[in-house]
């Protein structure tokens, strides 16, 4: 229930666009398996859409048509990000490992190298 709170304080900065990629990650994390949050979240946004909808009466008007379409479009660009952060943190960890594992591999080779000429 605490965390629920927690992540229903942090609806307006995820619509602002104003979370860090770990808490944007753990608040969509939430919100796909707590269906109080996710409504909590579909309030806050159905009024978020009409106020910019005051702000510029001409536009928009046909997102307001499908709010939950436009919803589920938000959360599901919110996912492909968090997919694309783990995808570049995954690729990040095998480039540095492989990396390590290069500059180990030639000092034992040159080591070897300087073993076999007799200088050490
Ligand atoms: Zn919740």
């Amino acid at each position: 229930m605490n965390q629920c709170m927690e992540i229903q304080a942090r609806i307006p900065d995820y619509i602002e666009g104003n979370l860090s990629p770990d808490e944007l990650e753990e608040f969509i994390t939430h919100i796909e398996s707590c269906d109080e949050c996710k409504e909590e979240l579909n309030i806050y946004y159905t009024i978020y859409l009409g106020l910019l909808q005051l702000d510029h009466e001409d536009r928009d008007i046909k997102e307001l048509n499908d709010l939950d379409g436009a919803l589920a479009e938000e959360l599901c660009q919110s996912e492909l990000f968090i997919r694309r952060r783990h995808f570049w943190q995954g690729f990040r960890y095998v480039i540095y490992t492989t990396a390590f594992w290069c500059v180990v591999v030639s000092v034992l080779f040159e080591l070897r190298l300087l073993c076999d000429a007799g200088i050490l």
